[in-house]
């Protein structure tokens, strides 16, 4: 039996990998919907190419050779599987919460449904019986490795350093975009480069952590790891260490997360060897540096709508970053000072995530004006 699966921004640099994945699986996969957001050229050749009955684009009447459906409705067809959600953003929130409600699983690859309302989509999805299998190599890790979560005692989330690990503070506050983009192992779309760059990414990754594995703040812990072979490990109560390995390529997380519990030779193009890699290096995040980790930590342990503001004004930020208005650290600056004033709202719902989300932009793009 195939799996039938929807692909939620394949147009993305997840999206493309994904049907990389299924390409070379496609006696496994039928395509049920393939969505994209201004490139429909891209897309339509996707649809030309794996036939999906449905399709959705920032422009559906640009869709040729599939049935144009909303977002909402790909979630909510019961064709569907499984449903990767590889969309980058806040726009993942909604369907993401709709398939759940459908009892349909989820393939996530999108950091922010769990940042903004990781309590709810957690909840829902136990509620439902629907596995969230993470696509994030750290995440997927971390998943690997787990065989009974109650005896785990602490996770262990690696980190690149990004490209300014062996940087100094002075270089990195005038870092161009450019320099910011040049990240050494994984090679993503522009605004997670940025945050592997700050290490927010690595901060907005425990966020999902807790979420996805149910596990205090207190027991995640960050380690510096350039070579990007360890992906993340677990520590077990009795001081046994697993860890999750492989060369650095997003294809093995996807195929992972899509063909879950299976696993498949697929997209494999060489096996391992230690002797090659010779030397594994570990250290402490640099925590001044990297001030975003600490940020993400506090807005994580505060909880509700705090690590809304933390990613609406991250995002703006990065954002007006790319945009050349403001530098590297304002990202961080704008951050904290978001933090500082946000009135913690408890237990959000999704409406009121929303409307927190678009306050906190609206406020950042203002303190823009100022850092100028
Ligand atoms: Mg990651």
């Amino acid at each position: 039996m195939k799996k039938r699966i929807s692909i939620l921004g394949s147009t993305g640099s997840i999206g493309r990998q994904a049907l990389e994945v299924i390409e070379k699986l496609n006696d496994k996969f039928e395509i049920i919907a393939l969505t994209g957001g201004s490139n429909t050229e891209l897309l339509n050749s996707q649809i030309k190419k794996f036939k999906p009955k449905y399709a959705y684009a920032s422009d559906i009447s640009a869709i040729e050779g599939a049935e144009p459906l909303s977002l909402e409705e790909i979630c909510s067809n019961k064709e569907n599987d499984i449903i990767l959600v590889a969309v980058s953003g806040k726009i993942g929130l909604r369907p993401t919460l709709t398939a759940i409600n459908n009892g349909i699983d989820i393939a996530l690859a999108n950091k922010e449904t769990l940042v903004m309302a990781g309590d709810i989509v957690m909840r829902k999805a136990k509620e439902k019986g629907v596995n969230i299998i993470p696509v994030d190599s750290e995440h997927c890790a971390i998943h690997q490795c787990i065989k009974d979560i109650s005896q785990v005692d602490k996770l262990i989330i690696t980190a690149s350093g990004g490209p300014f690990l062996k940087k100094s503070i002075e270089e990195m506050k005038n870092a161009t975009v450019e320099e910011t983009l040049a990240h050494p192992r994984w090679h993503m779309g522009r605004k997670i480069t940025v945050d592997s760059a700050t290490l927010m990414n690595k901060g907005l990754e425990v966020i999902e952590a807790h979420h996805l594995f149910n596990m205090p703040y207190e027991k995640i812990e960050v380690v510096v790891h350039p070579q990007s072979i360890v992906h993340s490990a677990i520590e077990y109560v009795d001081g046994s260490v697993i860890a999750q390995l492989g060369l650095p390529s997003m294809h093995i997380p996807i195929q992972y997360a899509i063909t879950y519990p299976q696993r498949y030779e697929g997209i494999k193009s060489k096996s391992f060897s230690f002797s090659e890699i010779a030397r594994l290096d570990f250290e402490e995040p640099d925590w001044d540096k990297f001030k975003a980790l600490k940020l993400a930590y506090n807005a994580g342990k505060t909880g509700g709508s705090a690590t809304v503001c933390l990613n609406a004004s991250n995002e703006e930020a990065v954002f007006a970053f790319l945009n050349g208005k403001i530098k590297l650290f304002d990202i961080i600056n704008t951050v904290e000072m978001m933090m500082e004033k946000h009135k913690t709202v408890s237990n959000p719902d999704i409406d009121e995530i929303f409307d927190i989300d678009n306050e906190v932009r609206a406020k950042s793009r203002e303190l823009f004006l100022q850092l100028r």
